[in-house]
């Protein structure tokens, strides 16, 4: 594995499906796995910390980036702008680390656009309910903003058919342990593993 580039994934699921759960605890499980951390405009919730959740910056910075190319892919999500920078995204590969964009549908479409070699993997949430009942139960967001969460919904859930792999976010293990297999098969392909199978194989002759 040493001096391979990594591998690109986008991870897309309708807001309230519990992605960022998921793919944190996804990363503490695998090494050589990261998140790449995204710009956004939007501004910081309670907890959240610059440098850490999301690269915070003011709609006018994020506007210049963009004028500027500095983003492999950006989308106006929920009025607010968020994106992926080119270059940490390169560095993250070049490093041999794996990545894992939490991006959403727009997101997904631009970067498969762009001919980038990624696997990318729709979390669904069990039922259109569910999402609801968990909209419901983790913010404090108002009745409009959860109104216009589930109509988003109902249009990315629409998109699973763009995917390589759909994984149901029912029970966390599972659900995780379905993310978990699809990076560990993605690494474990023939042409990924060609190069050590080789050297392993000249220790045979
Ligand atoms: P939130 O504001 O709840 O953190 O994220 C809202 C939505 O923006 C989510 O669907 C999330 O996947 C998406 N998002 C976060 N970062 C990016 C990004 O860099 N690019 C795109 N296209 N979407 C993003």
């Amino acid at each position: 594995m040493s001096n391979r580039r990594g591998l690109l994934f986008v991870v897309s699921a309708p807001s309230g499906a519990g992605k960022t759960t998921l793919v944190e605890r996804l990363v503490g499980q695998l090494t050589g796995l990261t998140i790449s951390r995204s710009y956004t405009s939007r501004a910081a919730r309670e907890g959240e910390i610059d440098g850490v959740d999301y690269n915070f910056v003011t709609r006018e910075r994020f506007e210049a980036m963009a004028a500027d190319g500095e983003f492999l892919e950006w989308a106006d999500v929920f009025g607010n702008l968020y994106g992926t920078s080119a270059l940490d995204t390169d560095r993250l590969l070049e490093s041999g680390l794996d990545a894992v964009l939490v991006i959403d549908v727009q997101g997904a479409r631009a970067v498969r656009r762009r001919g980038m070699e990624t696997t990318a993997i729709f979390v669904m949430p069990p039922s259109m309910e569910v999402l609801e009942r968990r909209l419901r139960g983790r913010s404090k967001d108002s009745e409009a903003a959860i109104k216009e969460r589930l109509r988003v919904a109902r249009q990315e859930v629409a998109s699973y058919a763009e995917y390589d792999f759909v994984v149901v976010n029912d029970e966390l293990t599972p659900t995780l342990d379905g993310l978990r297999s699809i990076i560990l098969a993605e690494r474990a392909r023939l042409v990924r593993m060609r190069g050590e199978a080789e050297k392993i194989a000249r220790t045979f002759v």
